[in-house]
């Protein structure tokens, strides 16, 4: 299948999309999908409908669909919760494997919630854990004997940088940590091999490149070798060996089915059943190779057009994940002028203008012509607007 294959989202007219990395656009057929299941599935067969309609095996059937485009093998990966949860989930297993040590590795690249469910872990684990943060340049050579768990995410959100995992994974495994990679930014985006890394654990979400939608479940996978000796903190009925049997014990589901917690989002895992379906049709490798081109052009456009914006983003292409983003002072107003005009990226804090290249439904076109509508708002200071200052809620 060549890319990029537009029609098969529902993409609004006359829109740049380059927000992907945030939320994935609306895939043809998902309104469908969702549409038939409530009214055949849910309406007409109601609670019948978690035997009938496969929603009780939905989490590690969806599972194994993402499995595919992260190089895990079948029955490894299972959906549900947020991606927060996954990432304490992972993080309090891994660190029970570590009795002995107390310190967890992350960088000043993670994802905020990374960092504060782990803070909040050693809180109220009260064993005398750190949290250690280092800058992302800095984890190889951080990578200590005293550490217990290695925890990144691979693509840097805000800059794109992307971590080497299989050479980070040997270096902690050297040392002997665990290792746990968040793949928020790196599945569907950037192609990974759990098995050939290695690593014990990994997380991610699924509403950014999948494009399962706002509030798509997320996945986690555990190596198959190490998931039967789990102790889930999170200990739920739907992760029990046998829910239906309502014991008063807890007793873990053998493998990865014991990192499910609860009900499954049905409705929501429904629309990404569906979303997925386009990775049967996609080689990760033609992925790769198409995002870094548009991001490669992007990069240039901007910098020959933009003299006021500083690539933020590796200049390498091997050490860049999906995104491009840049530096500018006012890159809020920037940014909220850009959206005016139909181009949508996004703004994080404290001056970046981010843009996410999705090549399933993006192409030179796009790109030229965001850098060339981008460049028409640096040069007539079109930003600099009182409604293009005033801070929404969410950037
Ligand atoms: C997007 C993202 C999250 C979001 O977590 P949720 O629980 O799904 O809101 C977490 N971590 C990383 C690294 C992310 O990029």
């Amino acid at each position: 299948m060549t890319l990029p294959m537009k029609d098969r989202f529902a993409l609004p007219e006359g829109m740049i999309y380059l927000d992907g990395n945030s939320l994935g656009p609306l895939p043809k057929g998902v309104s469908e999908r969702v549409g038939d299941m409530m009214r055949d599935e849910w309406g007409a067969h109601l609670i019948k409908g978690w035997n009938l309609d496969g929603w009780m095996a939905q989490p590690s059937r969806v599972g194994d669909m993402v499995g595919r485009i992260i190089g895990a093998p079948e029955g490894s990966v299972v959906m549900g919760d947020t991606l927060s949860l996954k990432v304490y989930q992972a993080l309090s297993a891994a660190l029970q494997m570590r009795p002995d040590r107390k310190v967890i590795l992350s960088d000043s690249g993670n994802f905020p919630t990374d960092l504060y469910i782990a803070e909040g872990l050693v809180r109220h684990l009260g064993h005398g854990h750190e949290l250690r943060v280092v800058a992302p340049e800095d984890v190889a050579d951080a990578i200590t004997d005293d550490i217990a768990v290695a925890m990144l995410t691979q693509v840097d959100y805000r800059t794109g940088r992307m971590h080497d995992m299989n050479a980070i994974t040997a270096k902690a495994h050297g040392a002997g940590a665990v290792m746990i990679w968040d793949l928020a930014h790196s599945a569907g985006a950037v192609p990974v091999d759990m098995t050939a890394s290695g690593a014990e654990f990994a997380v991610g979400c699924t509403y950014k490149y999948l494009n399962g939608g706002p509030g798509a479940p997320a996945f986690i996978y555990v190596r198959p070798d190490l998931a039967d000796r789990i102790d889930p903190a999170l200990a739920g009925w739907l992760g029990h060996e046998a829910p239906f049997a309502f014991d008063l014990e807890y007793r873990p589901a053998p493998g990865i089915e014991r990192m499910r917690v609860g009900t499954p989002p049905v409705l929501q895992m429904a629309a990404l059943e569906e979303a997925m379906k386009i990775w049967d049709e996609v080689d990760m490798a033609d992925v790769r190779a198409a995002s870094l081109r548009l991001s490669d052009l992007f990069i240039a456009e901007v910098e020959a057009s933009c003299p006021d914006l500083t690539l933020a983003s590796p200049r390498d292409r091997a050490l860049r994940g999906s995104q491009v983003s840049f530096h500018f002072e006012n890159g809020y107003a920037a940014m909220q002028a850009l959206i005016a005009r139909g181009v949508i990226g996004d703004f994080r804090a404290p001056d970046i203008m981010r843009f996410g290249f999705t090549p399933l439904y993006l192409d030179e076109d796009d790109v030229r012509g965001a850098a060339a509508i981008l460049a028409e708002i640096l040069r007539d200071r079109l930003w600099d607007r009182p409604e293009y200052h005033a801070r929404a809620r969410v950037t």
